[in-house]
């Protein structure tokens, strides 16, 4: 029997390439997305096997949707194997936050609690896994890491003490800080979530439950529709200058290659870890263990992000 990996945000980019190459080694992809007729015409349009994935719905940015999700997936019956925690948006030019239907400020939202909650709920599912070493993957991003040079363009994340969720993180709050609303910075706050959410997911989880946590750094995909928010002129210019000026350029393809490795090869198999193919790409470049920023690797910060993420979501 193959086994099975859900991939949040399976319709574009990273996401859908990393189906793609999941549904060419074997597995079997449950594309989780929030539009499905986009899905199924993106699958279709790589030209994956029909029996070698669904498509399901998920709005990461409504709790209730990714209860209703964890629901659909087990009436599938299917075994869990591996999850991918890809889905994000970005709108570096909005004025105003948008809010999600609970109220929050809808980036972190998106990108961080309905990836929380979803990794929660399927914890017991890849726990029961009759695979000897189920994952679990988050996508992280350089940006997220000051200590990285495309992590040192400001605003820079910073999740300060939390202020921002300690107080219920609704109107008129929206920064995980409390501060201003910086909709780039909420963006990069979001990833440090991510980072943090999985080492706190491998110090709670990864001994009692045999499942192995990972992020990666795919590299800098810079056509994909993460900048669809942006300027147009930024769209045209950025992978010109990711591909010829700093040397990140990464293919979607190559993004999506890369994230079915770190759930499905042996190699990749340390839990708690946050790999990387570096800045600059070289041929053949070898992906290594990269550290991550200080406040990802604060563990204070990473169990008090924890607790309020848990409160905010419903789950403490
Ligand atoms: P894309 O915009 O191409 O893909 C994002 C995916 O997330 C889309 O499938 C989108 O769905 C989905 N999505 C957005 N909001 C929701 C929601 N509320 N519910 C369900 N799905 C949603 O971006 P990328 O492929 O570039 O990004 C994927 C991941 O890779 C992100 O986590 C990003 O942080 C990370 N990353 C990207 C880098 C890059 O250079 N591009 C670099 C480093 C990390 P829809 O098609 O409906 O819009």
């Amino acid at each position: 029997q193959k086994s099975t990996v859900v991939i949040t945000g399976a319709s574009s980019g990273v996401g859908l390439q990393a189906a793609r190459a999941l549904s060419q080694k074997g597995w079997y992809v449950v594309m989780a997305c929030r539009n499905l007729s986009k899905a199924e015409n993106a699958a279709k349009s790589l030209g994956m096997e029909p029996d070698s994935y669904t498509v399901m719905h998920i709005d990461l940015g409504s709790l209730e949707s990714v209860r209703q999700f964890v629901k659909d997936f087990r009436a599938s019956g299917k075994s869990l194997d591996a999850l991918v925690c890809n889905a994000a948006i970005y709108m570096p030019l909005i004025k105003e936050p948008l809010r999600s239907p609970e109220g929050y400020e809808l980036s972190v939202a998106t990108n961080h609690l309905g990836h929380f909650l979803l990794c929660n709920l399927l914890l017991e599912d890849l726990k029961n896994s009759p695979s000897s070493e189920p994952r679990l993957v988050i996508l992280g991003t350089v940006t997220h890491n000051p200590k990285e040079l495309g992590g040192k363009i400001p605003p820079r994340p910073d999740l300060g003490d939390l202020q921002g969720f300690a107080a219920g993180f609704k109107e008129p709050i929206a920064m995980i800080d409390g501060k201003k609303f910086e909709p780039v910075k909420a963006y990069k706050d979001s990833k440090v979530c991510n980072v943090l959410t999985m080492r706190e997911l491998h110090r709670r989880y990864h001994e009692s439950h045999g499942i192995t946590f990972s992020s990666l750094y795919p590299g800098c995909v810079a056509t994909t529709a993460l900048f669809r928010n942006h300027y147009p002129l930024f769209q045209k210019i950025f992978p010109l200058f990711q591909r010829y000026i700093t040397g990140g350029f990464v293919t979607e393809e190559e993004s999506g290659d890369r994230v079915a490795e770190v759930v499905s090869d042996p190699q990749y198999n340390q839990s708690g870890a946050y790999w990387s193919w570096g800045n600059r790409q070289k041929k053949n470049g070898k992906s290594f263990l990269q550290e991550v920023s200080n406040e990802a690797s604060d563990d204070d910060k990473a169990e008090r992000m924890w607790e309020l993420s848990a409160k905010l979501v419903g789950l403490a």
